[in-house]
């Protein structure tokens, strides 16, 4: 069989755990596996040599920064080679550029657009295992090296993994699998050993940190079967993969829950209740190139004529948007502008309660029994997320796992590092 195997940065912290996954990676193919090794940069690596850009330069141009980037995965991919050559395996490892990764020119954020593997058939068929550098490839336009975004080395995986027909992409970290909750917050929370894709797109736009959600969206289009699992334990993890209709039907009301702490909320106070005023602000938010994710409108707590817009965005966007409000704001003629950080987002996620009512008055009552106010409501199909103050986010979590009967007895084992 040939399989791509991803290991995230806590599973090649040091030396020593560099040569632990290259005894995995040895057993996977002395057991007459095909396999391709995606990596990604040793520990804290990626936001070191961040740190290292800002102290040489405040604003380093993206394509030095992305050069910069790109050798941590380069060095990892390096070592584990020679940490496989020791055990009498042979490897080769590949930069993503080499690997046949090829992106937009978006520097820090560029995406794949295809990928020729000849390479890496090449070195498969003489027997080599191949280690490719994860999160990166090569501009198609400008040639220049290219980063996938933070995080992306998941996606490196699972598209290779459709490139080279793989039966299916493991994906190592510091935990057991996809959870219910996230286990530092929820003892009880329980692995999900199967997920369908649509659930796990929605659990990772949410803020589950356990996949990127770029390599979700690739594996549901490609239909690659992902395996997420734990490097520190032979445990099997969750398979997200196509749901049919009968997997469906054993499905349980919620799947899982997800909570996200790096968004703000802006309010826009006295906006003239005229038609054409949101599409102007809105518009004003857009040409910053700001991505806004809930949004609530009601009447004005000052001016029966007026209504607050409200809106919920990434924190790191902050300062650009109000500045960017700011200075619409005598022409819109609104009030005011309010910018709140100290906000949560806590999603319960579930392609059954597509066919259930009741879901979101059973959610909102086990946050009013908790004594939680719940400051926005955004829905879709499968999800319900509510915005909260961020010191009752860890507390809506256990609200709402607890009642759609998601505990477990025992609790969750979690190895190390960020989950990622
Ligand atoms: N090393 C990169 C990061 O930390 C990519 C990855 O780990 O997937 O974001
Ligand atoms: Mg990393």
């Amino acid at each position: 069989m040939r399989v791509v195997q991803k290991f995230g940065g806590s599973s090649v912290a040091d030396a020593e755990s560099i040569k632990r996954v290259a005894g995995r990676i040895v057993a996977t193919r002395s057991a007459g596996n095909e396999v391709v090794v995606v990596i990604s940069a040793m520990g804290d690596t990626t936001d070191e040599l961040l740190d290292l850009a800002q102290q040489v330069s405040p604003n380093p141009r993206p394509r030095e920064l992305d050069m910069l980037l790109t050798a941590g995965e380069r060095m990892s991919a390096a070592l584990l080679a020679m940490a496989i050559n020791d055990l009498g395996a042979d490897a080769r490892s590949f930069t993503g550029s080499q690997a046949g990764v090829i992106t937009t020119g978006t520097h820090g954020d560029a995406r794949i657009i295809d990928i020729t593997p000849g390479r890496i058939v090449s070195a498969l068929s003489e027997g080599d295992i191949v280690i490719v550098a994860g999160f990166q490839g090569v501009s198609q336009t400008t040639k220049d090296v290219t980063t996938l975004g933070r995080g992306a080395s998941d996606t490196t995986a699972v598209a290779l993994a459709a490139a080279l027909d793989a039966a299916y992409c493991e994906i190592y970290s510091d935990v057991d699998g996809v959870f219910t909750a996230d286990p530092r917050i929820v003892p009880g929370a329980r692995r999900i050993p199967e997920i369908g894709y649509e659930d796990m797109l929605e659990l990772a736009a949410n803020g589950a940190k356990i996949l990127h959600l770029r390599c979700v969206e690739y594996a549901r289009r490609e239909n690659v079967p992902v395996h997420v699992r734990s490097s520190f334990s032979d445990r099997p993890g969750t398979w997200v993969k196509d749901m049919n209709e009968e997997d469906g039907m054993e499905q349980p009301l919620i799947t899982g829950i997800a909570h996200d702490r790096s968004e703000a909320k802006i309010t826009i106070v006295g906006v003239p209740d005229r038609v054409g005023e949101a599409a102007d602000i809105f518009t004003a938010v857009a040409d910053a190139d700001i991505n806004i994710d809930m949004i609530v409108q009601n009447v004005s707590s000052g001016d029966a004529h007026a209504t607050d817009i409200s809106f919920t965005l990434a924190q790191s966007d902050g300062a650009k948007a109000i500045a960017a409000l700011e200075a619409v704001k005598a022409r819109i003629g609104f009030t005011d502008v309010v910018y709140n950080d100290q906000v949560g987002k806590v999603s319960v996620v579930g392609v059954g309660m597509r066919s259930h009512p009741g879901v979101t008055a059973r959610f909102f009552r086990a946050l009013a029994e908790a004594g939680i106010n719940i400051g926005m409501i955004s829905t879709s199909e499968i999800r319900i997320s509510v915005v909260v103050d961020i010191a009752e986010v860890d507390a809506a979590v256990r609200a709402g796992h607890t009642a759609f009967g998601l505990d477990a007895e025992g609790e969750a084992v979690v190895y190390a590092g960020t989950g990622r």
